[in-house]
This record gives structure tokens, C-alpha cells and sequence, in this order.
């Protein structure tokens, strides 16, 4: 088994380094990430300048990119073999609900999709990274038991990690994504020399939190594990788009 390891909170993230100790043993592990924090890239492409892939002193490799070009160019020539599986993580910060919007960790992840083992993409409940053993360890086990699962290509299973020591987590549960409510308005900034500007909140609070939710798994000690798919066709609104079309044109 091949793994590619990537993250969307950079080369250096310690999240990266405890995803990648966690796997080395278990399979030959390559690791190429962005050169910086790429939160929020989502599945976006580099296309107006070339990419530099960079190995670093630890053997990770370092690239000018979004985590959705970095696991592209790792399926797609820059690797002598390429790899069987992608993983993405440990981000330090949930992905929940709409999170997977934005996220470029669940992007690396779904860059993954044409290939014949399930991507995953971990998440841990906090920014700091004092219960990445945890995740790590969630991470090795569901690896692992990944060989002994069958699912249809295109799908990604997102994974969120309570912030949490192991000895506390309560166990695991299949969840649906949530829906946060919207973000408060961006934070207007000055610079020094009087530029204005804008910060990009952090995102809503949980509007749709109840249980069978992404975000109920967690805040009740579970590990949340949300099949994604790629296909968001919404199939409920064809009947009613079918009467609103009929004689239109
Ligand atoms: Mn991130």
C-alpha cells in the first residue's frame, strides 16, 4: 500500500508530521503539502503560474501550491508510483457541515476520488495540537480497516476528532453533515499606511446541529465520520423544476 499524505495547513503544520508518524510503519508513506497554510483553498487549481515541488530535510515534499494541486501532481507524474490511497490531515480545526465547503482538507481528499481506495480526511476539534494523539491514532486504526472497505469511487469519508484524550472519546458514529448558520460580517481593518481592508470571520455557529448530525457526534465525545460524495445533483427538485420548465421554450 502507497499513501499519499496531505493537509491544507501547510508543510510544517504539526498535524501533517503526526498523521505521517502514525502511517510510516504501516504503509511507505509520501508526503507533498502546501508551502503555507492553503485553509480554505477548497478544490481550487494553481493555473496562472508553473508549481515547484521542494524536498525537504525530513523528506516531505514542499510545493508552491493548494492541497488540491499537491495530491494531483502526486497522482499524476510527479510520483515514480503512483500512490493507492490519499489521506489528508490532521487539520487543526473542524470541518463540519458547511466547513467541507471551504476545506482544503477534505479537498485533498476528494482530489483522491479516481482512485480504488476510499480517501479520508481528518479533522481535530481544536487549533491547538495537544490531542493530535488522539486523532493520530483514530487516523492509523481507520486506515488500516480502510482495506476491508468497498466503496463506489468518488466517495471521501470526512473524519472528525473530538478535542479529546483518547481515554475519553466515546466511540464512533456515522453522521450527515450539519449546517452552520452564517458567518458574522468580515472584521474592517487599517493598515499602517492607511489601507483598508477586511478579515474573513470565523464561520457560523451549528444552525443544523441536532442528532444524526456531524456536529452533535462530536460535541457528545463521538468521532463523526460523514461519507461525502461528489455528486450534489439535488434529485427532489426535478419534478418541481419539470412543471416551472414546462412550455418555456
Ligand atoms: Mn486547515
Amino acid at each position: 500500500m502507497r499513501i499519499l499524505i496531505s493537509n491544507d495547513d501547510g508543510v510544517t503544520a504539526p498535524g501533517l508530521a503526526a498523521l505521517h508518524a502514525a502511517l510510516v510503519d504501516y504503509a511507505e508513506c509520501v508526503v507533498i503539502a502546501p508551502d503555507q497554510d492553503k485553509s480554505g483553498a477548497s478544490s481550487s487549481l494553481t493555473l496562472d503560474r508553473p508549481l515547484h515541488p521542494q524536498t525537504l530535510a525530513n523528506g516531505f515534499i514542499s510545493l508552491n501550491g493548494t492541497p488540491t494541486d499537491c495530491v494531483h501532481l502526486g497522482l499524476n507524474g510527479l510520483l515514480a508510483q503512483t500512490p493507492d490511497m490519499v489521506v489528508s490531515g490532521i487539520n487543526l480545526g473542524a470541518n463540519l457541515g458547511d466547513d467541507v465547503l471551504y476545506s482544503g482538507t477534505v479537498a485533498a481528499a476528494l482530489e483522491g476520488r479516481f482512485l480504488g481506495n476510499t480517501s479520508l480526511a481528518f479533522s481535530l476539534l481544536s487549533r491547538q495540537p495537544d490531542n493530535l494523539p488522539t486523532a493520530a491514532y483514530i487516523a492509523r486504526r481507520l486506515v488500516e480497516a480502510q482495506s476491508r472497505l468497498q466503496l463506489p469511487p468518488r466517495t471521501v469519508l470526512n473524519v472528525n476528532i473530538p478535542n479529546l484524550p483518547l481515554e475519553h472519546i466515546r466511540g464512533i458514529q456515522l453522521t450527515r453533515l450539519g449546517h452552520r448558520a452564517r458567518a458574522a460580517a468580515p472584521t474592517k481593518v487599517v493598515n499602517p499606511r492607511g489601507k483598508e481592508g477586511y478579515w474573513i470571520a470565523v464561520a457560523g455557529d451549528a444552525e443544523d446541529g441536532g442528532p444524526g448530525t456531524d456536529f452533535h457526534a462530536v460535541m457528545q465525545g463521538y468521532v463523526s465520520i460523514t461519507p461525502l460524495q461528489l455528486d450534489r445533483t439535488f434529485n427532489d427538485a426535478f419534478e418541481q423544476l419539470d412543471g416551472w420548465l414546462e412550455g418555456l421554450l
